[in-house]
């Protein structure tokens, strides 16, 4: 990282004027935050009480039998309170804010899951929070909706646009601007201006750290390859961020391919996107030949973000980690393979993550570790993947 958060000609801070004040501010706070350690203490004690870490890795035994190749391991982020990765993060921002003295959490949420994380920490450190989200997607995700209104915040619909999650990102930013001395903008994902990709990957890398452990105890070495499903990138980025300096350990990212790259319905920013700025930052987007964002498409509502995490395009430029399409059918492939062989329902989009595992496996010794990081559970997505199943039956 170069200074004002560049990841190579990724990053920065691509907002207008009146942001660099608060940017500032918030860069500044975390920089203190990061290096006293009753704050770090603080983080690590709700982490371990309230979310319930350390999460365990899991031997997946009958579904790498079943491959006959290498063996697969889960880390298990789906066991967590809320039931995904997403929590580590928003207890490390609500902490900032509270620490900085704001009184106020906003946040923007696509599927709902960061804006459920978001308003479950409102919850627990007794702070007002308004979450914007797309018209469209309050409709699409009516239970998630309710979640968040269960838990005391306030879902701000976004008539604008396209009334998805893009428009609910403008909305969230436009509430910032004008509000910053009371607010704080819990961003759900390692990318937005700086400092928040550095600053959410920081909260996400316990689950590599951890993992890196976990491993070795386990194992008496590293994994050969750490897997992870990108959506904007931040369990991948947590993962990876355990493994960075270890050169053996691949890191493999996967985006979600939808009906394929060529069908243009699909949510790969970095597989086929173009360099563009979205949310702040400049990074591989999904956007037209003038430059209008592109919707996305996935059958995993978590993976539709239009942008990718700056540091993840460096991380694929420098060729320490490679991206790769997991489409549609082979994520409900692996999510059925590992309900039936492990007992375990994974989120849609952690299931992204396993197929790439699942197409590596048997090509790969017994020998071989396949790290996964299973980012959520899946009883959020069964409507979903019953719709799915029953539309491609038969085909
Ligand atoms: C939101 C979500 C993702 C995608 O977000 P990233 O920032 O790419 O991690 C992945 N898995 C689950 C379970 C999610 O809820």
């Amino acid at each position: 990282m170069k200074p004002n958060g560049h990841f190579g000609p990724y990053g920065g801070q691509y907002v207008a004027e009146t942001l660099m004040g608060p940017l500032a501010e918030l860069a500044k706070a975390y920089d203190e935050a990061k290096q006293d350690p009753e704050f770090q203490r603080e983080f690590q004690a709700i982490l371990k009480e309230y979310v319930g870490r350390e999460s365990p890795i899991t031997v997946c035994r009958r579904l790498s039998e079943k491959l006959g190749g290498a063996t697969i391991v889960l880390k298990r982020e789906d066991l967590n309170h809320t039931g995904a990765h997403k929590v580590n993060n928003t207890i490390g921002q609500a902490l900032l804010a509270k620490r900085m003295g704001k009184k106020r959490l906003i946040a923007e949420t696509g599927a709902g899951m960061h804006g459920v994380a978001t308003a479950t920490v409102a919850a627990l450190l007794g702070m007002p929070c308004d979450v914007y989200m797309g018209a469209i997607d309050v409709k699409r995700q009516a239970p998630n909706v309710q979640r968040m209104q269960m838990l005391g915040a306030r879902v701000v619909a976004v008539e604008e646009g396209s009334a998805t999650l893009k428009d609910a990102m403008n909305e969230a930013l436009r509430d910032w601007v004008t509000n910053c001395d009371d607010t704080f903008y819990v961003i759900g994902t390692v990318a937005g201006p700086y400092p928040y990709p550095d600053m959410v990957r920081d909260f996400q890398r316990v689950i590599g750290d951890e993992a890196r452990r976990q491993c070795l105890e386990k194992f008496g070495r590293l994994p050969d390859q750490a897997i992870a499903c990108v959506g904007g990138g931040s369990n991948a980025m947590g993962l990876f961020a355990g493994f960075l300096d270890d050169k053996d350990v691949k890191l493999v990212g996967v985006e979600a391919g939808g009906k394929g790259i060529a069908s243009g319905e699909h949510a790969a920013s970095i597989n086929g996107g173009r360099l563009g700025v979205l949310h702040g930052s400049k990074t591989m987007l999904l956007q037209t030949d003038v430059g209008n964002i592109i919707d996305t498409y996935s059958v995993s509502a978590g993976l539709d973000y239009p942008g990718v995490g700056p540091e993840h395009c460096w991380l694929h430029d420098t060729g320490r980690a490679e991206y790769s399409v997991i489409c549609d059918d082979e994520a409900i492939a692996a999510f059925d393979d590992l309900c039936r062989y492990e007992g375990i329902i994974p989120a849609l989009e952690s299931s992204h993550a396993l197929a790439e595992a699942i197409k590596r496996a048997p090509t790969l010794p017994k020998e071989t570790i396949l790290l996964v990081n299973l980012s959520g559970r899946g009883d959020k997505d069964m409507e979903n993947i019953m719709a799915y199943k029953k539309a491609h039956a038969g085909v």
